[in-house]
């Protein structure tokens, strides 16, 4: 059993002042695979105390300097690239066959994405007689979820670092080890001290200390849409920034003269990609209803193609939840939608064939799926799609935007020219055209109730920067 015990703090490892641990289970054995010592409000304190005295110099040190530590960053995140898949394999049950690409690719590059942005700190902006300055926001409080644990926290860290900013971070509950992994890597590279903390905590515990806490000049929260209205009120008070990247409830426009198997294709495979457990997940496929027939002919096809097993077999496509309350959450939406007279195509509540423990959910596909089922309008955060039918275009867009997210959307069309036609009539924060993925280059973030932020791109460098601006006579 690995044990967790001190938390990261002004460069040092530190044992937390109170003697409050917990215990976590790999979702695939359930088994007790870590114990983690929690972090208390006092040690929170001195986390965030110890970012403040460190905010001057870090932010005094030259764009170069910043750049060239996150280079050596990401270089050290390429030589633990297995451990750094490990912490995810066992942690969350991501299968080791996908966990590289999923969920530490992406930081990597991202690492070297924001290094080079580093340098866009000291560029002034001349209007006049106006000069228009950037500064870091300063103090940043992160707080993370379990899906993409390293995904999350280098798509807020990279841009903080590169901008100057000084950094408290807590994971998800279930999910400390690659967060751990990089305080190491942080450390051997000398980034100095105080510049990043590492705490581990319950979150509505610790959550609103670290939000309300009147020496944080911004948080950025990742998670469900509940916890980031708490985050946002216990913020209030201290009129810091706040930024949330919250649920959603993903719409994904299928046309009648699209490629029917290359977009239900689509749509199925991303829905069922980390075992459903991604915020932009397109969990609402619309079709026309003539298409109907075809398109479940195919999504049935699709979702027999996956291999939901060991996260460590090779071949498994889907590993399990990560949680116990997160399988039973999922299961008990299954039920939800077959009481409510949804046509159930694919999967249900059973344990996929040949597994007898971990919290597996089978892939799940319902048809006939209507907008007020809880189904449609809720976000489950599991392997579960539903197909809704529509019958004119205008129709499919007044479907897509009946909800309280918008997160994420997808269309496919003929041609990408009347894909964009439609995409521009979604309110979400991104929408992918014909089949396209995920690109560090396109800002995230959601309208309506899935948050105010954007991450990756060059646009979340804004969140960490606040404009000065000087009036010369
Ligand atoms: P969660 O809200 O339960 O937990 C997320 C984090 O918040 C954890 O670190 C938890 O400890 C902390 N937390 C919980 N209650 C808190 C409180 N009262 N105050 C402060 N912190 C608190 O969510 P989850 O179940 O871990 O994650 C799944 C959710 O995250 C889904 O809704 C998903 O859509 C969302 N998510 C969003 C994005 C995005 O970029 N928009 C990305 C990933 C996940």
């Amino acid at each position: 059993m690995q044990l967790i015990e001190q938390l990261y703090i002004n460069g040092q490892w530190q044992t937390p002042a109170k003697n409050n641990s917990l215990t976590l289970i790999n979702p695939a054995t359930e088994q007790v695979f870590a114990r983690v010592s929690l972090a208390a409000e006092g040690d929170v304190e001195q986390a965030i105390l110890a970012a403040r005295q460190a905010l001057p110099s870090w932010s005094a040190t030259s764009a170069s300097e910043r750049a060239r530590l996150m280079n050596a960053v990401a270089d050290e995140m390429q030589l633990r690239f297995d451990d750094l898949v490990a912490a995810h394999v066992t942690a969350m049950g991501c299968p080791i066959s996908i966990a590289g690409a999923y969920q530490v690719d992406c930081p990597i590059e991202a690492m070297r994405y924001y290094a080079d942005l580093a340098a866009s700190m000291d560029e002034v902006e001349e209007k006049g007689r106006v000069l228009i300055t950037k500064e870091p926001v300063g103090v940043c409080a992160f707080i993370n979820p379990w899906n993409y644990p390293l995904v999350q926290l280098i798509g807020k860290l990279a841009p903080a670092l590169a901008a100057g900013c000084t950094v408290v971070a807590k994971p998800a509950e279930q999910t400390p080890t690659a967060d751990l992994i990089m305080a190491e890597i942080l450390h051997k590279v000398g980034v100095p001290p105080g510049v990043f903390n590492l705490v581990f905590g319950i979150g509505r515990e610790i959550g609103p200390f670290m939000a309300s806490h009147p020496e944080v000049d911004l948080i950025s929260f990742t998670g469900s849409t509940r916890a980031g209205i708490e985050v946002a009120k216990a913020a209030a008070g201290t009129v810091k920034r706040v930024c949330q990247e919250l649920g959603g409830k993903s719409a994904y426009i299928i046309t009648e003269d699209a490629d029917i198997d290359a977009a239900v294709r689509y749509g199925v495979e991303d829905v069922m990609a980390n075992s459903g457990q991604t915020c932009n997940a397109l969990t609402r496929m619309l079709v026309p209803a003539s298409q109907l027939q075809a398109v479940i002919d195919q999504a049935v096809l699709v979702a027999a193609e996956q291999v939901v097993g060991d996260p460590l077999v090779d071949n498994s496509s889907m590993g399990p939840m990560t949680s116990r309350a997160q399988q039973q959450k999922v299961l008990k939406y299954i039920e939800q939608g077959i009481a409510a007279g949804a046509q159930l195509i694919v999967g249900g509540t059973e344990m996929p064939e040949g597994l007898e423990s971990g919290y597996y959910v089978k892939p799940t596909i319902f048809a006939g799926v209507t907008g007020d089922m809880s189904i449609a309008r809720e976000e489950i955060f599991g392997p579960v799609l539903c197909i809704i039918s529509y019958d004119t275009i205008e129709q499919a867009i007044e479907i897509a935007n009946d909800s309280i997210y918008g997160l994420s959307s997808a269309v496919f069309a003929k041609d990408k020219t009347s894909a964009l036609a439609i995409a521009r009539q979604i309110k979400a924060g991104q929408c992918y055209l014909q089949g396209s993925y995920f690109s560090i280059d396109a800002p995230f973030g959601g309208y309506k109730q899935s948050g105010n932020g954007r991450e990756w791109g060059s646009e979340a460098m804004a969140e960490y920067i606040e404009i000065k601006a000087i009036i010369c006579t």
